[in-house]
Order: C-alpha cells, then sequence, then structure tokens
C-alpha cells in the first residue's frame, strides 16, 4: 500500500498515520521528496479501517488485490472445478444449456436428450425465478426442484440452478449438483456466506453493474467461507448500448485470467437478450478463452414462460455445437 500525503501535511500528520499503522503491526517506510512524503507499506493484506480520514492523506494506492484466495498470486495454476464427470477450467471447456426455468418433466426430458445427444450433461434450469417485475413468472419454487430430480433420475443429466435466498438454499443444496448465485444476488453476502460452508459447485454470475474486483471479492466470500468450487460467469453488463440486453464484456474473460486461478464461463443468452446473436458471441466467448457457455434453449421458444427470445431451439443449438467443437480442435480445448 501507497499512501500520499498531501504537499502541506505536517510532520505530526505523517506520524499519526505511521502510528496508526503500527496499532496493526504494520511496518511503515517514509519517503521524502522535498516537503512531500509517501508511506510504503509492504503488506497490503490487512485493512486498516477509516485511514484515508487521517489529517493530510491525500490517496492511498492498494498495492495487492483485496482478494488473497481468488487471486492468481495465492494459486498460479488454472482451478479445475469438477461438476460429475465435467470439468470447467484448465483446457476443459463446458458447455450448459436449458431453459431459462423449470417448466414441466417433459420440457426437462426433451433437453436432456438433446444434450446427452451432443455428449453433453450439464442442465441449466431455475426452479426459483429472480424476475424484475413481481408480476412475471416466478418460477415454479419446491415443485421446479421436484422436477429436477424427476429429470436426473430419469437421464443421469447434471443439474445446475439457482438458490435466490439463504432460506431455500438447503433444498436446493440437496438436490443440484451445481448452484447458481445469479446476477442481482452476486452481492447478497449472506447468501455468499451459507454457499461458502456447502460442498457443491458454485456458479458466481457477475452483478450487472459490477467491477471485476467487486466480483473477485464475491468469490472471495465463498471461498474464504470453505468451499473452493466457484466457476465464474460473465453474463453482461449494463451500458448505453441499446441494441443488446446488456453488453457481453468479453474482455473481463483475459483479466479474470491474469488476477485469478478461477474458470470463467459466459452467458451469451443474457447477455445478449436476443437468440439471434448468442451465436456469434458464443463462439467469441471460446476464442477469448472463456472455460464454458450457460445457454438458454428451449424446445418452443416462442411458448417459453420466460426468456424465450433469447433461447435457441435444438436445431439452432445443434448447429452451434458443431461450429464450437471446430473452433475447440482448433484451439485444443476439451469439450464437454
Ligand atoms: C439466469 O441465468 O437464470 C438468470 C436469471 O440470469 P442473470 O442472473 O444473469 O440475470
Ligand atoms: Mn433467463
Amino acid at each position: 500500500m501507497l499512501i500520499f500525503m498531501r504537499n502541506s501535511a505536517s510532520e505530526s500528520d505523517v506520524n499519526r498515520v505511521v502510528e496508526r499503522l503500527d496499532e496493526f503491526n504494520l511496518n511503515a517506510d517514509v519517503l521524502r521528496n522535498g516537503t512531500a512524503a509517501m508511506i510504503y507499506v509492504k503488506d497490503d493484506s490487512v485493512e486498516v479501517p477509516s485511514l484515508s480520514a487521517f489529517n493530510g492523506i491525500e490517496r492511498i494506492v492498494h498495492t495487492e488485490a483485496r482478494y488473497k484466495l481468488a487471486s492468481r498470486n495465492h494459486k498460479p495454476e488454472d482451478t479445475i472445478i469438477e461438476v460429475g464427470d465435467r470439468r470447467i477450467g484448465g483446457g476443459n471447456f463446458c458447455v450448459m444449456a436449458g431453459p431459462c426455468a423449470v417448466e414441466s418433466v417433459e420440457l426437462g426430458l426433451e433437453i436432456a436428450s438433446l444434450l446427452k445427444s451432443e455428449n453433453l450433461a450439464l442442465m441449466r434450469g431455475g426452479a426459483f425465478k429472480p424476475r424484475t417485475s413481481p408480476y412475471s413468472f416466478q418460477g415454479l419454487e419446491y415443485e421446479g426442484l421436484d422436477i429436477l430430480v424427476e429429470i436426473r433420475k430419469q437421464t443421469g443429466v447434471l443439474v445446475v440452478t439457482e438458490a435466490i435466498d439463504v432460506n431455500s438454499v438447503g433444498r436446493v443444496e440437496k438436490i443440484a449438483d451445481a448452484i447458481q448465485v445469479g446476477s442481482r444476488n452476486m452481492q447478497n453476502f449472506s447468501l455468499l456466506k451459507r454457499l461458502g460452508k456447502t460442498s457443491k459447485p458454485i456458479l458466481l454470475k457477475r452483478g450487472m453493474s459490477a467491477t471485476i474486483e467487486e466480483l473477485l471479492l464475491a468469490a472471495e466470500y465463498i471461498i474464504s467461507g470453505g468451499n473452493e468450487n466457484v466457476i465464474l460467469c460473465e453474463r453482461g453488463i449494463r451500458t448505453f448500448g441499446n441494441f443488446a440486453r446488456n453488453t457481453l464484456d468479453l474482455s473481463i474473460i483475459p483479466a479474470v485470467k491474469e488476477k485469478s486461478h478461477l474458470p470463467i464461463i459466459v452467458d451469451p443468452s443474457h447477455a445478449t437478450g436476443k437468440r439471434n446473436f448468442i451465436s456469434s458471441m458464443s463462439k467469441a466467448a471460446l476464442a477469448a478463452g472463456a472455460d464454458g457457455l450457460l445457454i438458454e434453449v428451449h424446445t418452443n421458444p416462442e411458448l417459453s414462460l420466460s426468456d424465450g427470445g433469447q433461447s435457441l431451439n435444438p436445431d439452432e443449438f445443434k448447429s452451434l455445437m458443431v461450429e464450437i467443437r471446430k473452433l475447440a480442435s482448433v484451439m485444443n480445448v476439451n469439450v464437454n
């Protein structure tokens, strides 16, 4: 950490900061350039509350990230997350697909057989739906979880489904192979803390206005709670662009790879809101180094209870998989 003191800061201002740092066992070196002073603290891992409130401080620059366990410094090699027999990260590209919401056993069985015909295993589908409007379909909730159990039992597919609050985590964790945290809940800290206590992998979606630091700190909540199995997901952010539902921020992929060992996948459905953008953005995500995709697929998007406009139909999904496999083979990436 570097603390830049104002030119006008007095000797006693500098001393008071150094003493405060000392209370936290932080060794400070005071560097001087004429009248200006700068205080250097090598250990940036200890948080000194309200340090900027001290008189004479111009600005504080952190030289280390506030997330630790999620950082590349902590773990240089890529983390590979296993969901059942599937792998995400470290050269393994995992395609997860399914309806926005769990609607019926029949729909789930059709999607499961589509996935199996593509040698894929992870089906997405929300039983609890965090909808912007209280008048929109809220999901089948506990009945939706029962439907997922039935589909899993009949087909052997693995299920990824969302937990929207602490109350329902217990039931979700019993049946899910991976638990999704939605964009709107990325900073629901009590939920993140609770998910630190489960052994199930967590699919953590980036908040629609979250910085990379906020995303990695959200992951840090889960990891520091005891669960190292976190998969990040870029799902588009809010910008002034109005031709798509959100702006897919693909540049976060190389940025995350630099800063963190965690895998990151891309959700082109929520990122674009448009079914005819999904194929190009999926290929772009793979080319940019993403570790997988989360795609909405419905047997009949026109009749979907939510997000049909951003859901591929089975034929479109199959065509996309042909292209994904071609690109993956050039990139020497294992699709699973
Ligand atoms: C979802 O994937 O079901 C979803 C609601 O997406 P998001 O949280 O990214 O809006
Ligand atoms: Mn959706």
